[in-house]
């Protein structure tokens, strides 16, 4: 019943994909190929002259054997940003298609939608921060293309109820984009092995949260080999740049070092909600699954305001469908937490 060559846009089906020199050639041998500067580089790193590999070959072999999936299943690109554009570019038409998301949530969905023209449709959460799945039935079109899901939820923090999520696999038309970029902080599992059972699942996940690796742009996305050969072909060709296929390499050498940053962000995270839960400014600390706190609090723009006079950057939210009044704090180590917290009292103080 799902025809992914339904939703794809026809002028991508009839692309003729540019061919880099590297894809046709990529075994060695002397490179008179690409135009590169033989003679060298103008830094120390190896083989920066070089353009990358542009399908990221051992990297993703690395991460299939990290995430068991294939290979064939795995996009790369520019932070997981670029994967969320390349789907609404690949199937959504500007000006006829749309996506569906579920605010509030990751802002990039709607931008990369303005962007490409493609109209945005928000069926909201509920009042617990809950996807609403007959809600989204009912509003799915033949031109609802994408519908973006996000769990753990950004800014809310929670994750999205299995059974509702398993509802709109079995019955949502178009492609339904799962956005786990915080799912390495939480003890619920991925969705990635119902890969096998929904060709409309897309999955995205990132190296900028847990992982710690931000500055290096590196997003995933993990879906059907069809659909990953469509984000393959209109990608730019070598859009994850060598250095940090390197760097990425190295980190998932040292998984533990990680685990061992999530398992701290945690113990700190449980002791920032206990806190803020205790200040008279703070009405309400939502629970959450990823490395940030949804909060609450009287007076939330002027206690914004305030932080930010202070040197301390935390994130309004207070526009955001069910979030009035209701600020963003990231975890932070344990004495940013505690300026954090000083700085909230003396707010406090002051009232
Ligand atoms: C931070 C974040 C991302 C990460 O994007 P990158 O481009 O990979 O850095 C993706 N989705 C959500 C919901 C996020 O909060």
């Amino acid at each position: 019943m799902f025809d992914l060559s339904r939703l794809l846009r026809d002028n991508i089906r009839n692309l003729k994909p540019y061919s880099s020199a590297r894809e046709e050639h990529s075994s060695g041998g002397i490179l008179l190929d690409a135009n590169e500067n033989s003679f060298g580089a103008a830094w120390s790193e190896t083989d920066i002259n070089r353009y990358p590999d542009p399908l990221q070959r051992r990297l993703k072999q690395e991460i299939a054997g990290l995430k068991a999936v294939a290979p064939e299943q795995i996009f790369l690109g520019n932070g997981s940003d670029e994967a969320i554009d390349l789907l609404i570019r690949a199937f959504c038409r500007p000006g006829v298609d749309r996506i569906i998301t579920c605010p509030p949530t990751y802002g990039m969905y709607s931008v990369c939608a303005a962007v490409n023209a493609v109209e945005v449709c928000p069926v909201p959460l509920d009042e617990n921060f809950q996807l609403r799945a007959e809600k989204i039935l009912e509003t799915a079109s033949a031109e609802s293309k994408i519908l973006f899901l996000c769990s753990p939820n950004n800014p809310s923090g929670n994750c999205l109820d299995t059974q509702a999520i398993e509802t709109i696999l079995q019955q949502f038309p178009g492609l339904a984009a799962l956005d786990e970029a915080y799912i390495d902080f939480c003890p619920e599992r991925s969705w990635l092995p119902a890969l096998q059972k929904y060709p409309n699942l897309v999955i995205l996940q990132t190296f900028s949260k847990a992982w710690g690796l931000a500055g290096l742009r590196l997003g995933m996305a993990f879906a059907s080999p069809e659909i990953i050969r469509i984000l393959n072909s209109i990608k730019f060709p070598y859009n994850v740049n060598t250095l940090t296929q390197r760097a990425v390499l190295a980190a998932m050498e040292r998984r533990a070092d990680m685990q061992e940053m999530v398992a701290q962000m945690q113990r700190e995270r449980e002791r920032l909600a206990e806190a803020l839960d205790n200040l008279p400014l703070v009405e309400k600390v939502y629970p959450s699954r990823a490395n940030f706190l949804l909060v609450r609090l009287k007076k939330a723009v002027e206690v914004y305001q305030f932080l930010q006079r202070e040197g301390i950057l935390v994130r309004d939210r207070t526009r955001e469908p069910g979030c009035e009044d209701c600020l963003r704090f990231t975890v932070g180590t344990p004495p940013e937490n505690n300026q954090l917290l000083a700085k909230l009292n003396q707010f406090s103080g002051g009232l």
